[in-house]
């Protein structure tokens, strides 16, 4: 099916990218996977391309649009190519909107431009050892000075992509203390209330990676996704300026509740290219493998996964493709984007699995792309929320 969504500009830029790709990643892409993170001279790259500066208004140093679009031409064309820019992702599509959204005036003059140049990189620290899908119940604190000056940061957060090389982290945490304690009889109705006065209470700050007792722990070893870093990080009286306070003190729930649906329409956009990726690769392999004298995709089961995979596909495309529409639009609602992710991320898994079995043993073996999206895929059904979490939030929007 021809698709509508993107238009010349769009592909344009697809050949950009594309470009980019294979002149400045794909050659060294085998290193910094092995390495467990790509270097700061691709981000200073992508900044002169203009990657971080393309929803970032012109008066700071970027492009003025307004249509994530772009951002899903960068992510289809990762996938495709089997790569990553890293941390780069989340410093774009999560910590910018909060920054664009959110950030006063004084704040945008002080970051945008080295947030566009890719000489500050950002990060977004929400989950902590204790606590992931339950983001209420975080324990670091931001305890604000009788001077009225700064908040004193305690605590640690786990998981942070991108979290070893940033240079500010957007920091999640608790300035005041949940209005009401948590019921303790286990009764539903008590709980429920209580769980709507847990949210209360978090604040975003973006916390320099410079200040005194900001520490960044062990680099996590990840199995899949191995050229972007993923970090530990601690904070121990981590002085932060009030003027790094990111919109109101106490508003964070409400901020991730704004801006989560674009982040779980990215993963469900990402679900897609890899799986489209996946179909390519293994199309291409079964032409090429004999076996017992014929061509692997000779055999009618070969034909019949494929055009099973293919029409899954559409139907991600499709899917992806009306939430972009919408997201642009300003109506795609939570539930819409924890639909489209859990639609994708849990269809993507099969398709990928099905092409990685069509490969053999050569599938399981890393030099073989399809092995890394097999990997690389497994996470997209556990950031950004889980699939239980998604299907919380669809059941809730059927008033469930
Ligand atoms: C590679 C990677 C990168 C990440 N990057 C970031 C990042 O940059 N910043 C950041 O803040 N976080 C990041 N995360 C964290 C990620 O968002 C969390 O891992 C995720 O939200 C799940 O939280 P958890 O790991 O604590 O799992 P838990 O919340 O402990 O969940 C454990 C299990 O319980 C299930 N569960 C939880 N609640 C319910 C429920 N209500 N009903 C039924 N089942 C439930 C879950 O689905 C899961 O199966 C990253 C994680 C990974 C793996």
């Amino acid at each position: 099916m021809r698709r509508t969504v993107f238009n010349e500009d769009h592909e344009a830029f697809r050949q950009t990218i594309r470009d980019f790709i294979a002149a400045e990643v794909v050659p060294h892409y085998p290193e910094w996977a092995e390495q467990g993170y790509v270097p700061r001279e691709l981000y200073r790259k992508l900044g002169e391309l203009g990657v971080f500066g393309i929803e970032v208004p012109e008066e700071y140093g970027g492009a003025g649009e307004t249509s994530f679009k772009f951002n899903a031409v960068i992510t289809e064309e990762c996938a495709r190519a089997g790569v990553s820019f890293g941390g780069s992702s989340v410093h774009t599509a999560l910590c910018l909107p909060y920054i664009l959204k959110y950030g006063n005036e004084e704040q945008k003059k002080r970051w945008l431009p080295s947030f566009v140049s890719g000489e500050m990189m950002t990060a977004i620290a929400m989950t902590e050892p204790g606590t992931g899908s339950d983001l209420a119940g975080m324990k670091t604190t931001a305890k604000l000075s009788e001077d009225g000056t700064h908040y004193v940061l305690n605590g640690a957060k786990t998981f942070i992509t991108g979290g070893v090389q940033a240079d500010r982290v957007l920091v999640c945490a608790r300035t005041s203390a949940p209005a009401r304690p948590a019921a303790a009889d286990g009764q539903r109705s008590a709980q429920a209330g209580s769980r709507e006065d847990r949210r209360g209470g978090i604040s975003i700050l973006v916390v320099d990676a410079k200040s005194e007792g900001y520490a960044v722990g062990r680099k996590l070893d990840k199995l899949g996704l191995r050229a972007s870093d993923t970090a530990e990080l601690s904070f121990t009286d981590v002085k932060v300026p009030v003027e790094d306070l990111l919109g109101e003190e106490g508003k964070a729930f409400e901020y991730l509740t704004h801006n989560l649906p674009q982040e779980r329409l990215g993963i469900a956009i990402g679900a897609y290219a890899q799986s489209a990726a996946a179909v390519r690769f293994a199309h291409e392999y079964v032409k090429e493998r004999t076996v017992f004298g014929k061509e692997v995709a000779s055999f009618q089961n070969t034909k019949f996964v494929l055009a099973d995979c293919k029409a899954d596909v559409d139907a991600m495309q499709a899917v992806v493709d009306r939430a972009l529409e919408a997201l642009d639009a300003g109506e795609l609602t939570p539930a819409d984007a924890a639909s489209a992710k859990l639609f994708t991320t849990e269809l993507a898994a099969r398709v990928i699995d099905k092409c990685l079995q069509l490969h053999g043993g050569y599938g399981y073996m890393l030099e073989y792309p399809i092995a890394n999206l097999y990997a690389d895929t497994r996470v997209s059904r556990i950031y950004g929320g889980t699939s239980e979490v998604m299907r919380t939030i669809v059941a809730k929007s059927m008033g469930l």
